[in-house]
């Protein structure tokens, strides 16, 4: 099954990607994953890339479609995958459109002033990139999975958070139009337990 996810950010798509990933033995692919370990390695992708993400812009659709269409030609994507953060623009989802037939969109949808406070509370494992809240770290500075180091990151500062906010309701909201006119799109809301909003994401998947 080949899923995209769509949401503002902040709106727990990572986490809803990971959870389906495990479930349906699908691959993860997170297009600000694979920028930040480009710009972790100081690839040339990597340096492009860290300009626009550390002011919370969109990285050039050339650089990230070459990047993503790349990576969905590896063998483990054959017979299915989880988008996450990709398409991000109408020029990315048309050219998606031209060499994959996506089976859903799932689109999780969560009030605006939620997600400032989740983006700004969000710590990072330095090493594997899970994510955590402050609100639930109790003091904790490591990562629970692989003992890293948590930081935050330089784009879930405050002003940062705002701009991509602006950017995401600019650039990437109409793809929920542009799916829905394909008949694709299925919204769920984002707000609640973890497994709650997993459950009834898994719902939509099965029927
Ligand atoms: P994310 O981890 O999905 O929030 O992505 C972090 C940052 O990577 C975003 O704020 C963008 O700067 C960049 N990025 C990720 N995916 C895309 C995309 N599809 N198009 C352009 N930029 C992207």
């Amino acid at each position: 099954m080949k899923i995209i996810l769509l949401g503002a950010p902040g709106s727990g798509k990572g986490t809803q990607a990971q959870i389906i990933c495990e479930k349906f033995k699908l691959p993860h692919i997170s297009s600000g994953d694979i920028f930040r370990h480009n710009m972790s390695e100081k690839t040339s992708i990597g340096i492009i890339a860290k300009r626009y993400i550390d002011k919370g812009e969109l990285v050039p659709d050339s650089v990230t479609i070459e990047m993503i269409t790349k990576r969905l030609k590896e063998s483990d994507c054959k017979n299915g995958y989880v988008l996450d953060g990709f398409p991000r623009t109408i020029a990315q989802a048309k050219q998606l459109d031209k060499y994959e037939k996506i089976d859903i969109v799932i689109e999780l949808v969560i009030e605006a002033d939620k997600l400032t406070q989740r983006l700004t509370g969000r710590r990072s494992c330095q090493e594997c990139g899970a994510p955590y809240h402050i609100s639930t770290l109790d003091g904790k500075t490591k990562c629970a999975s692989c003992g890293g180091v948590l930081i935050q990151r330089e784009d879930d500062k405050e002003e940062t958070v705002k701009h991509r906010i602006e950017v995401y309701n600019m650039q990437t909201k109409p793809l929920s139009d542009y799916y829905r006119a394909e008949d694709l799109l299925v919204e769920v809301k984002g707000e609640g337990k973890v497994e709650d909003i997993y459950h009834q994401i898994e719902k939509e998947l099965k029927r």
